[in-house]
């Protein structure tokens, strides 16, 4: 078999065009497919960089069917890059396949620096950026949205979210409902005309929502998890909720205990003291 193509990852602005690498234009100009997630979204890009290379759809509900065609020009020796809408293919976006399968197949995958809309809001919020958790988009179904929220509540990592505006107040609810309050920035519209940075709490927001524009992008920085003790009357009073909702005592200490890190000895012997005194 002759040689492969590389297949190229490039970021493309999440806002202002001028954030274009020099390289990533060089590399869009010479590979010979571009897929791009939204071929007229990209359209506009391609057009003030004068790149007239062919582009071909590339997204969520088509990325396995292209997937071959893309392998296909790889195969025959030629370059392809990958573009998604904004920001870096691969990060909530588009991309994983194909790169895992060209990997498979031994073909070289480049993937450029470029923009991506969670580092300049980590950096800016000035929380914690030495160490960090990147979670994106929460999933829509509320069990699977619950469950990944519990799995977080004690890392102790800056957590970084999207979200969509429409949905900003609706995920914060979510994430006090869990975490309780917690120092929060809400980077809106980066890189763009209205950027803003909001310094600021879940409990200020739910308190004052108008104080947040519900307009543009939106990136939501999370502090981490605090060292935290738990007095004996908040444990049970967590217990008594999960025991309320149903919950057997086992799956409340269970719960309780993943949720606070307390150690199971110790919620199970105030479990018990509940059940004494119900008797
Ligand atoms: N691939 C992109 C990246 O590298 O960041 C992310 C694509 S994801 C489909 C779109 C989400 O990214 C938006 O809903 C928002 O949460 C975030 N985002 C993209 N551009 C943004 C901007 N200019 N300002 C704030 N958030 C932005």
């Amino acid at each position: 078999m002759g040689k492969f193509g590389i297949l190229y990852i490039v970021s493309t602005p999440i806002g202002n065009l001028g954030d274009m690498t020099i390289r990533g234009i060089e590399i869009l100009k010479n590979v010979s497919l571009i897929g791009a997630e939204d071929t007229r979204n990209s359209g506009k890009l391609l057009k003030k960089y004068e790149i007239r290379t062919p582009m071909i759809s590339y997204h969520k509900f088509n990325e396995r069917s292209r997937v071959e065609k893309i392998l296909g020009i790889l195969g025959n020796g030629e370059d392809v890059a990958i573009i998604s809408d904004a920001g870096t293919p691969g990060i909530s976006d588009p991309s994983s396949i194909i790169v895992r399968q060209a990997i498979e197949k031994n073909i070289q995958v480049v993937t450029l620096p470029g923009a991506t809309a969670f580092i300049p809001a980590l950096i800016s919020s000035g929380l914690n950026c030495e160490r960090f958790y990147f979670v994106g988009f929460l999933p829509d179904k509320e069990t699977k949205r619950r469950e990944l929220l519990e799995s977080l509540v004690l890392i102790k990592d800056t957590l970084v979210f999207y979200e969509a505006p429409h949905r900003l107040i609706k995920f914060l609810i979510k994430i006090k409902e869990v975490f309780g309050n917690r120092k929060i920035v809400i980077a809106r519209e980066l890189s763009k005309l209205y950027e803003t940075y909001y310094r600021t709490t879940i409990d200020e927001v739910l308190t004052n929502p108008a104080m947040i524009t519900l307009k543009g992008e939106f990136v939501i920085i999370v502090e981490g998890a605090q060292e935290k003790e738990y007095s004996n009357a908040e444990l049970t009073e967590m217990l008594k909720t999960e025991l309320d909702i149903g919950k057997s005592k086992n799956d409340a200490i269970k719960k309780v205990q993943k949720l606070t890190g307390v150690s199971k000895n110790k919620v199970y012997s105030l479990a018990l003291k509940i059940k004494e005194n119900l008797k």
